[in-house]
């Protein structure tokens, strides 16, 4: 099994220190910076054997060098980014595995926010570590990627195990919470994940992890098909991807 704990960094960035049980092998999931990330493993597994990256943004590879020097880790990242992160040990692509220990990970291709963008699918754990890609009542900016490959991404996601528990790379949930409710007023379940989220933040506690069976009910993004928010942007007969594309482009303006 896998222990996963939430490190802060920079603004509202996340970075996710996981350890595999049974072997005690330890990774990072997207270092934003060195301090914050090395601050946590010496209190805690004094040791550093994998760096894992999402995507080539400076805010998830940020601690990467130091940390690599510092503990002499590897790095496993996408082999699309090989050219945008330096120094990779470990080149995957879609459909690859790889283990930490006893837990094994699948490599999933997900452009859109950028073009290399991978996630990190344990299903025997039941976590995905999902970088820009998906966000608690949200989705990523797309920066490099289409409309329609950020939408198949997210379809690939939304294809995963409703128990799994989604890890991304900010907290960004509030805010991600208002957009959401104002197209989609009368979801009970968006009310209450909303409540949710605004007691964890006044206590200053993340709203991840959460899992993708309540993002299924909750994130517009997720819910192109629904009826309900069709006739809200009164766009009733047209199709996933049209919706999609729309409440991308609102919500830049949001
Ligand atoms: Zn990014
Ligand atoms: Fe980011």
């Amino acid at each position: 099994m896998l222990e996963v704990s939430i490190i802060k960094c920079l603004m509202d960035n996340y970075s996710y220190l996981i350890k595999d049980k049974e072997t005690n092998l330890v990774g990072v999931v997207d270092p934003s910076e060195f301090k914050p990330v090395d601050v946590e493993i010496s209190r805690t597994y004094k040791k550093l054997d994998f760096i894992l990256n999402t995507h080539h943004h400076f805010d998830h590879i940020g601690g990467n060098t130091d940390l690599k020097k510092k503990y002499n880790s590897k790095i496993i990242a996408s082999t699309y980014d090989e050219k945008r992160i330096p120094d990779i040990d470990i080149k995957k692509k879609d459909g690859d595995f790889f283990s930490i220990g006893k837990t094994n990970f699948k490599v999933v291709h997900i452009p859109g926010h950028t073009l290399g963008h991978i996630c990190f699918f344990s299903k025997q754990s039941k976590v995905l570590f999902v970088g820009d890609t998906l966000f608690s009542l949200g989705c990523g900016r797309i920066f490099e990627g289409t409309f329609e490959q950020m939408f198949e991404s997210l379809e690939k996601i939304k294809n995963l195990p409703k128990d799994t528990m989604i890890y991304c790379g900010h907290e960004y949930t509030d805010n991600n919470g208002k957009f959401c409710i104002s197209i989609d007023k009368k979801n009970e379940k968006l009310k209450d994940r909303i409540k949710e989220v605004q007691i964890k933040r006044k206590r200053n506690q993340p709203t991840l992890p959460v899992s993708l069976g309540q993002e299924l009910d909750t994130n517009i993004f997720l819910r192109c098909d629904d009826k309900k928010i069709k006739n809200n942007i009164k766009m009733k007969t047209s199709s996933e991807l049209e919706i999609f594309t729309k409440l991308r482009n609102l919500k830049d303006k949001f």
